[in-house]
């Protein structure tokens, strides 16, 4: 693991003698103050060459900060060092036996990913785990002729391998949206979901896709992200940040277009079937892989072709309807076989006939879940999306997947999650956790 000192956390009684100490008398400059409402804290930071001091100044007195400083007296509190993979790394610690505070990354300042380390593992400091992820603010543009950046991909859209059985299951990336943060969480409130999942001046949420290449008998695509189809505009609404996307990832994973022998469809929305057509240098739209059968229940097919006032923003015609123009479409009614070790199973509640893939090889289950469990924070049963046209069986659907999920140690796939690719889901004393997966390569 590569780690970088990102900052040191001071915690501070009385933030004008703290000043009068490292602004006057060394003479060092505040960046300005942010506040962290959740955790009723405002810090300010103070360059100092590539780290930051980090001065912690609590704005209530029941803050985690007020709390420390009561008992233990103002002084240094807690050091951050930026990693480029924050669940591998956590997954690495957990291995060891390192005693983390959270097992799962959460959001932090910035947008970006941290997860706190226990003292009595780390020696007696308290130590932050960090990393940055790509966001509008972030990304790098590079403008044509100039040269390489030295920007490099954070993990988080990383290909992330896990061996299943027989299997070898791949997690691509086709890059991030934003989606509106109430529409994502249902009748969540704000309150609970944001400290989740942090929302941007235009109240949206950070989202990843994620498609999943099984690679077995036959290579198979589940889903196949937004795709290069969307205009500026598009692309302003959504807040979606392509630098990094299906071709790349798909490249990394050593195939080809034309290594895809299916693509299966968990459902026909924008975000997972954009991607399964695209258009050639005359401007004609053609799938995107041009060796495979498209998989795509029929019940789902109608609806998207018969798309009513509340559904059709979701639909778009022609990332689905050249498929069957060009004779790739291949319908299916019910829970069956796609190939060796995939089958699909309607969950409903997203969309009446929205399927999750289930994968097994030798004695072990994988889940491709979509749009049922979009991202880690829509664990809970009641986090549902308000964009769910049926939520009660979603509920439902997740109860039962939770049930077989915990029994049989299912790995499951988080499609939308913008930074765990997949993880094993542990009920202890009545809480359920997640575990994120640490991939093999
Ligand atoms: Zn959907
Ligand atoms: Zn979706």
């Amino acid at each position: 693991m590569k780690a970088v000192l990102d900052h040191i956390g001071i915690a501070v009684k009385d933030l004008a003698a703290a000043l009068a100490f490292y602004r006057d008398a060394l003479g060092l400059e505040i960046e300005g103050a942010e506040e962290v409402a959740s955790q009723r804290v405002r810090a300010h930071f103070i360059p100092v060459g590539e780290s930051k001091l980090e001065l912690l100044e609590p704005t209530a007195p029941d803050s985690t900060i007020a709390k420390y400083v009561d008992k233990r007296g103002p002084g240094l509190h807690h050091i951050t060092l930026r990693v480029d993979d924050i669940t591998s790394a956590l997954a690495t610690l957990k291995q060891r036996g390192a005693r983390l505070i959270d097992e799962t990354p959460r959001p932090g300042a910035e947008g970006a990913l941290v997860a706190f380390i226990h003292p009595s593992s780390a020696h007696g400091v308290l130590v932050e785990l960090k990393q940055r992820l790509v966001d509008g603010h972030q990304s790098v543009v590079v403008s044509p002729g100039s040269p390489a950046t030295d920007h490099r991909p954070p993990a988080a859209s990383a290909v992330n391998r896990f061996a299943l059985g027989n299997l070898e299951l791949v997690s691509l990336f086709d890059g991030f949206l934003r989606l509106d943060g109430g529409a994502m969480f249902g009748v969540v409130p704000k309150t609970l979901w944001a400290k989740q999942a942090p929302p941007d001046d235009r109240n949206r949420i950070l989202l990843g896709m994620r498609p999943l290449v099984v690679r077995g008998a036959r290579t198979m695509l589940i889903d196949a992200g937004l795709g290069d189809k969307n205009d500026p505009k598009f692309h302003d609404i959504y807040g979606v940040d392509r630098s990094r996307n299906l071709d790349h990832t798909l490249a990394e994973a050593g195939l080809a277009p034309e290594d895809i022998d299916i693509v299966l469809a968990t459902h026909l929305h924008f975000d997972h079937a954009g991607g399964f057509t695209t258009r050639d240098a005359n401007g004609r739209l053609r799938p995107k892989f041009p060796r495979a059968q498209y998989v795509v229940r029929r019940g789902e097919w109608d609806d998207a072709r018969q798309a009513n006032e509340r559904t059709r923003a979701s639909y778009l015609v022609d990332n689905f309807l050249p498929l069957a123009d060009a004779g790739v479409l291949q319908l299916v009614d019910d829970d069956q076989t796609i190939m060796p070790g995939v089958r699909v199973k309607r969950t409903g509640g997203h969309t009446m006939h929205h399927q999750m893939a289930v994968i097994e090889s030798a004695g072990k289950t994988a889940a491709f879940v979509a749009d049922l469990v979009p991202t880690t924070a829509h664990l809970p049963d009641p986090w549902i999306m308000g964009y769910d046209l049926y939520p009660m069986d979603t509920l439902a659907s997740k109860k039962a997947f939770y049930k077989d999920a915990i029994e049989k140690d299912i790995l499951v796939f988080f499609e939308h999650d913008p930074a765990v690719a997949a993880g094993h889901l542990r009920e202890e004393q009545g809480k359920r956790r997640l575990i994120p997966a640490a991939p093999t390569s």
